[in-house]
């Protein structure tokens, strides 16, 4: 049906495509980001990786504090190395918590997300393959401003 590889598999019933993506590639890269996640307080491990369009494999982990409210999200660091690597945009993307379980991103991480995507950005999520579209719908972005 498509190009994927072995390794962790999305979930069956998605309603976009995400031919041609390496997803174990990428999600090897998140469960070895969410081992690098720092949750002394929650203890809830996240990782997630996502494939750029000029082929970079970028990942990111959660980042707790102790002043709770200024916690980062796995998204959050992910999106910093993409613009310390250079920029671009995310084609596909995969979210695991510390047990490997595929995870969705929070509604603020969507937002991230969006503005990042590469028209036709996949997500995999627990109920399959999902376009950034219908992970959030009419959002707000840059077309917007
Ligand atoms: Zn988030």
């Amino acid at each position: 049906m498509d190009g994927r590889t072995s390794g962790a598999e999305p979930a069956a019933g998605g309603a976009v495509g995400g031919s041609g993506i390496d997803w174990g590639e990428l999600r090897a890269a998140a469960i070895a980001a969410a081992a690098r996640a720092y949750v002394p307080y929650s203890r809830y491990p996240v990782g997630c990786a996502a494939l750029v369009d000029d082929g970079r494999i970028i990942a990111g982990c959660n980042v707790e504090n102790a002043s709770y409210g200024v916690t980062l999200c796995a998204e959050c660091t992910m999106v910093g190395e993409l613009h310390m690597g250079g920029g671009g945009r995310l084609v596909a993307f995969d979210c695991v918590n510390g047990s490997g379980e595929t995870i969705t991103p929070c509604g603020r991480c969507r937002q991230l997300l969006f503005e990042a995507a590469a028209p036709g950005l996949v997500l995999n999520t627990p109920a399959g393959l999902r376009s950034i579209k219908e992970m959030l719908p009419q959002a707000f972005g840059p077309a917007d401003l």
